[in-house]
Order: C-alpha cells, then sequence, then structure tokens
C-alpha cells in the first residue's frame, strides 16, 4: 500500500526543509536526529517519533516521498517479523501505542 503525504505534511515538510519552522517534542524537549545535542526520542512517546520521521523525510524529494515512507514500513516490518520469530533480541513494551493514518493526497 502506497502512503503518500498529505497536504498538510507536505507543508510542513517543505516548512522543515526551508528552516521555516522548528519541530519539536515539547514534553521531552527533543528536536530531531539533526540536533543530536539535545538526545533520543524517548521510546513510546507519539510526539518524539513524529519529529523523527518528520526530520528523516524533509530533506527527501517530493516524488521520491511515498517510496521513502515505503521503506521505512519495510524496516517496521521486518522488525516485527524478526521478533516474532526469534531472531533479535529486541524486547518492545508490552502496550506499544501504533497508530497508522492513511493519507488523502
Ligand atoms: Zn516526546
Amino acid at each position: 500500500m502506497e502512503h503518500k503525504p498529505t497536504a498538510s505534511q507536505n507543508r510542513i515538510l517543505s516548512d522543515l526543509a526551508a528552516g521555516r519552522v522548528l519541530l519539536w517534542c515539547a514534553k521531552h524537549r527533543y528536536f530531531g536526529p539533526d540536533r543530536t545535542n539535545h538526545g533520543a526520542p524517548t521510546l513510546n512517546c507519539a510526539g518524539c517519533w513524529k519529529v523523527y520521521y518528520f526530520s528523516q523525510l524533509k530533506d527527501v524529494p517530493p516524488d521520491q516521498i511515498a517510496e521513502r515512507i515505503a521503506e521505512l514500513e519495510s524496516v517496521v516490518r521486518h522488525v516485527v517479523e524478526a521478533i516474532a520469530d526469534g531472531s533479535w533480541d529486541f524486547k518492545p513494551y508490552d502496550h506499544p501505542k501504533i497508530v497508522v493514518e492513511p493519507g488523502n493526497a
């Protein structure tokens, strides 16, 4: 399934890439992977991970965003499969919060 960013997500990505806005998790003061002096995203915090993924996508050309999202989905799917078959000893939270929002592009 292909997920294209919504119009508002595209606007956020464009503003982030141009440096017109700064996105951060106010709860944990996480500013994204480009700003390493501000630490790592807090596990199980939707705000931190939203900052992380928007930061990952802000420099991707618009015509390649859907492909990059598909790659990120593939990584997450392989991680889940590795955990399920026991080939990776990562310990997930007992009650993860996972939200999938389909795009409306
Ligand atoms: Zn956070």
